[in-house]
């Protein structure tokens, strides 16, 4: 497939050329782009993640990053709302699926961070595709032995900071209260965006506080709109590497259905969008996007939402990464 793919004057290998080779054709990359082993270097890679071991209600988000690749055989090469032509200005590519043992958790996240290592060598930049929101913690293990403390933007419906299920450590809901102990993030360089629906207790919210967070409320969309949102995050995170993590379940089960545990009165899939280009000054060096469960979905509403905001953080990180 590699010669029906466009080639840029640097010799950057870009997507299979949709003029060439019909976008619904051919073997599945993200974007239709390169994989790994196809080109000589990379700044950016886009990895699956299909691990779903440690969710709490519906399964099935192993299945994300193939539904995700389907959905993204649309994505052009520009980029109008960022003026930019993420896969010229920087090598991107596919570098698979990262293989975790859906047995064992502890091994699964070892296994991930021990390829999210090895992708991220150097300075380059990721952009995961789970797999259920335990694979944040792994995946932060690894950018922050390679940056540092990071400030985390996370988009979610949930806090993600409970300490356990069922008695264990290691779940979705629980990855970022792990990730502030182990000291991964910078305290008081975090949010949280889109927090909304039923807790256990008032003391989450005081808990996730002390833990070094601020919540961004999704009711708060409805007083301060995409611009006074951004505000408050940019304050928040400007100033250190960053980290995004989108939780599909942010968006409201109009836009996103097809996903684990979903909340009434979410973001519409614009407001997000405008949100994520309003961040494209922030050095962005890794990010995902979670809980994408396409047994759930209809019509790829879920799948199309998240290989746009996919395209997003790619364009990002094409502009950090180069
Ligand atoms: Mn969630
Ligand atoms: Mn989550």
């Amino acid at each position: 497939m590699v010669e029906h793919h466009v080639r840029y004057d640097d010799g950057t290998v870009g997507q299979v050329d949709g003029m060439r080779v019909p976008r619904y054709a051919g073997l599945t990359t993200f974007a239709r782009l390169p994989r790994a082993e196809d080109v000589d270097s990379f700044d950016v890679a886009v990895v699956g993640v299909p691990f779903d071991s440690g969710v709490t209600y519906r399964p099935g988000a192993r299945f994300g990053p193939s539904a995700i690749r389907q959905a993204s055989r649309l994505l052009r090469p520009y980029n109008p709302a960022l003026d930019v032509s993420p896969f010229q200005r920087s090598q991107v590519v596919d570098a698979g699926d990262i293989a975790c043992n859906p047995f064992d958790i502890a091994q699964g996240l070892d296994q991930i961070q021990q390829g999210i290592s090895e992708l991220v060598t150097g300075g380059r930049r990721v952009l995961c595709l789970g797999g259920d929101h335990t694979i944040a913690l792994p995946v932060l293990r690894a950018l922050h032995a390679e940056h540092g403390p990071l400030a985390l933007v996370h988009f979610d419906a949930h806090l993600d900071t409970w300490d356990t299920y069922f008695d264990a450590p290691y779940t979705h809901g629980t990855p970022f209260r792990r990730a502030s102990e182990e000291g991964l993030i910078v305290k008081g360089r975090s949010a949280h965006v889109g927090i909304r629906g039923s807790l256990y207790d008032r003391e989450d919210l005081i808990d996730d506080e002390r833990l070094g967070f601020t919540i961004v409320h999704c009711r708060d969309f409805d007083r301060l709109g995409v611009a006074g949102i951004l505000d408050r995050v940019i304050e928040r995170v400007q100033d250190s590497p960053v980290y995004v993590s989108i939780d599909i379940d942010v968006l409201d089960p109009a836009f996103a259905p097809a996903t684990g545990t979903p909340e009434a009165g979410g973001m519409t899939s614009r407001e997000l969008l405008g949100v994520l280009r309003g961040m494209r000054d922030l050095d962005i060096v890794g990010a995902d996007i979670v809980e994408v469960s396409p047994a759930y979905d209809h019509a790829e509403i879920t799948a199309v939402a998240a290989s746009n905001l996919a395209y997003e953080l790619v364009s990002m990180m094409s502009a950090s990464a180069s």
